[in-house]
């Protein structure tokens, strides 16, 4: 059983830089998906130097997470949410252009891409991670541990969403690790390709249920 970890909606620099310590401490690699306008704060943009220099991956998770991309006529949403974004990551980008959509609540529905946005993510080249197990961190700060924990073993490689936000649910963080180390997961970096639809602009699996009817 396999188990790849994200953080997304950070960098929230107290709380990313906890995230790093344990994860260091475990010696566990993951990938972070900040909203890039968080970065252009110098605290946030420390803890996300921090987690690339550590060998973390870092995304592209939108410019603001406020408009879903299914939820828009705006033809130019993908250049600003998206691209804007990725000029602020700049060079802590990697590896390559990865980018996660805002699925509001973690919901995989048809507002999570749009025809626009599909094109410019095929155009510029980018990797679409989405996710399969969302133990609801940000609403049960103390109690996704047990949620994401059972969940986990429901399939053989399971790609967790969870956030660098200051709800508290990180200090369970390293609970959720000896979970998983004691279920026997392997906490690799790598993504499941069932969760990548979209690698370096070329569609690698249908995405029709991801875009508007
Ligand atoms: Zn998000």
């Amino acid at each position: 059983m396999k188990v790849t970890l994200t953080f997304d909606n950070g960098p929230t620099r107290p709380v990313t830089s906890q995230v790093l310590d344990t994860l260091g401490r475990y010696g566990v690699p993951a990938t972070f998906f900040p909203v890039a306008q968080k970065l252009r704060q110098p605290g946030n943009r420390t803890a996300a130097e921090r987690a690339a220099a550590e060998g973390h991956w870092i995304g592209n998770h939108t410019l603001t997470h406020a408009v879903q991309l299914g939820d828009t006529d705006d033809p130019h949403l993908p250049e600003r949410e998206i691209g804007e974004a990725q000029e602020i990551i700049g060079d802590l980008a990697s590896p390559g252009r990865l980018f996660r959509p805002y699925g509001r609540g973690g919901i995989l529905d048809r507002k999570l891409l749009s025809p626009v946005g599909l094109t410019y993510l095929q155009q510029n080249a980018y990797t679409c991670v989405l996710w399969n197990c969302v133990p609801h961190d940000w609403d049960q700060p103390d109690r996704w541990v047990d949620r994401g924990l059972q969940d986990v073993t429901t399939r053989d490689w399971s790609l967790v969403v969870l956030h660098d936000l200051p709800t508290g649910a990180v200090d369970h963080l390293p609970r959720f690790i000896d979970g998983l180390l004691e279920l026997g997961a392997d906490i690799v970096q790598d993504f499941p390709p069932s969760c990548v639809p979209l690698r370096a602009g070329r569609l690698t699996l249908p995405v029709d249920h991801l875009l508007p009817a």
